[in-house]
């Protein structure tokens, strides 16, 4: 069975405890229900207020620039493609060539 207030971060997909009932991990930090550090729940929100329009690309890349993310940091494959696309440096939309696969 698994350790009650097991939890795996919706961010960087690490596994933590955290309950807030008893406030293992620390019950101030509300936050700790979703995301197993302060930077994943600084990303995430910089992820959604982008998410929802409340904030441009440009500003959103500036935010998580600002959040120092360490290189190499582990992210979760939907949260990983938003962080790319807003990082991605493009100033216009390319038309990537795309890759079929032709057996016949
Ligand atoms: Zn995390």
């Amino acid at each position: 069975m698994r350790e009650k207030g097991f939890r795996k971060c919706i961010v960087c997909g690490s596994d933590y405890v955290y309950c807030p009932r008893c406030g293992k991990g620390n019950k101030e930090e509300t936050w700790r229900y979703l995301y197993d550090t302060d930077l994943c729940n600084k990303i995430f929100d910089v992820l959604s207020s982008f998410t929802f329009n409340h904030i441009k690309k440009e500003e959103a890349r500036e935010k998580l620039e600002a959040l120092n993310i360490p290189k190499g940091m582990k992210f979760n494959a939907e949260i990983k493609k938003q962080i790319d696309s807003i990082m991605a440096k493009e100033p216009k939309v390319k038309n990537e060539p795309k890759i079929v696969n032709e057996d016949d």
